[in-house]
């Protein structure tokens, strides 16, 4: 391995618009990416497991943290805390590896104020309509009332989506992972 620095990646999009099935796939076909996982607040949903999807933390652990400045950025998210440690990606991209965060809009906009070298690409919808199907198809996951917050929500980050360096459309999934791909693959030339 060179004394490359491992590339920073940020992932935002609205909820419902596929971040997750997108970055699974991702990794799948570059496995060079490794996955940061956040710390929440909020409960896990069915199959999700600690340590895998989240570190699942009470609000009282969350907020010792933020005190020691453990986080690389944070955010409240529909009532919950969400935050990337920093420490891990330090770590990662010290020791040339390629870093994946996925993240809501005000955490991206800190991260791009601590690591403006980050590549940063926002996943929108091809439509609103699209948007509500896709969370209307994840019910059961997502309860109801939730969900009407998160499109709230997704209105709201829609509107950042000119703050990033790309911004990709998840209409079919794989051209969408296609042009992310080469966003990353040119991403890496430049620091060659
Ligand atoms: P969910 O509850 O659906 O897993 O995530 C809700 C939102 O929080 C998503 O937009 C997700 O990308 C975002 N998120 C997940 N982890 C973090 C994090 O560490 N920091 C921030 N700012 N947002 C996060």
């Amino acid at each position: 391995m060179s004394g490359r620095r491992g590339l920073l990646v940020v992932i935002s999009g609205p909820s419902g618009v596929g971040k997750d099935t997108l970055i699974e796939r991702l990794r799948e076909l570059d496995p060079r990416l490794q996955y940061s996982i956040s710390y929440t607040t909020r409960k896990p949903r069915p199959g999700e497991k600690d340590g895998v999807s989240y570190f699942f933390a009470s609000r009282q652990k969350f907020e010792e943290l933020v005190a020691q400045g453990f986080f690389l950025e944070h955010a409240v998210y529909n009532g919950n805390y969400y935050g990337t440690p920093a420490a891990a990606v330090e770590e990662a991209r010290a020791a040339g590896r390629d870093i994946l965060l996925k993240i809501e809009v005000q955490g991206a906009a800190q991260v791009r104020k601590r690591a403006p070298d980050g590549v940063f690409i926002f996943i929108a919808p091809p439509s609103k309509e699209e948007l509500v199907r896709r969370q209307e198809l994840r019910e059961g996951a997502v309860p109801a009332d939730d969900m009407v917050e998160r499109l709230k929500i997704a209105e709201t980050e829609m509107k950042h989506a000119s703050e990033y360096d790309h911004v990709v459309v998840n209409d079919d999934l794989e051209p969408a992972v296609a042009e992310v791909l080469e966003i990353i693959r040119t991403a890496r030339e430049r620091q060659t």
